[in-house]
C-alpha cells in the first residue's frame, strides 16, 4: 500500500513512466514484507529540468521508518532485481540532498539504448 505525503502526488504517479510504477509498487510490497512498513512518496515531479523528477521518471520514498542498516539491505535487494541499466547509475539510492535521508528510485528514459 502507497501513501501519498501530499494528494497531488498521487495524480503525478499516475503520469510516471510505467516501469517506475512498477518498480515502486514492488518497493512498497518488499519494504512490507522485510520490514513491516508502509511506503510513502513525498515528492514525485520538480519543476528542474536538470532533475529526472522534471520527465516523471523519479519519486522519492519516506525512509525515516527504517533503520539504515535496513535501508542498505533494501537498496540492495531493490538495485538487483531491477539494474538501471545505464552508465554506473543505480535504480535506487538512499541520499540525503538537502532535504534529509530518503530513497530516490529512477528509471532510464525509454530512448535510452540497453547498457
Ligand atoms: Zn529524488
Amino acid at each position: 500500500m502507497i501513501q501519498f505525503e501530499e494528494y497531488k502526488m498521487r495524480e503525478e504517479f499516475d503520469l510516471t513512466d510505467r516501469s517506475l510504477q512498477k518498480i515502486v509498487n514492488t518497493i512498497s510490497v518488499i519494504i512490507d514484507v522485510l520490514f513491516e512498513a508502509k511506503t510513502t512518496i513525498t515528492s514525485v515531479f520538480r519543476d528542474d529540468p536538470d532533475s529526472v523528477h522534471y520527465y516523471y521518471r523519479a519519486v522519492d520514498i519516506r525512509s525515516r521508518e527504517l533503520t539504515s542498516r535496513q535501508c542498505q539491505k533494501l537498496v540492495t535487494v531493490v538495485n538487483t532485481i531491477f539494474p538501471y541499466g545505464k552508465g554506473r547509475f543505480e535504480t535506487m539510492l538512499h541520499h540525503d540532498a538537502g532535504s534529509g535521508w530518503h530513497f530516490h528510485v529512477q528509471v532510464k528514459s525509454d530512448g535510452d539504448a540497453e547498457g
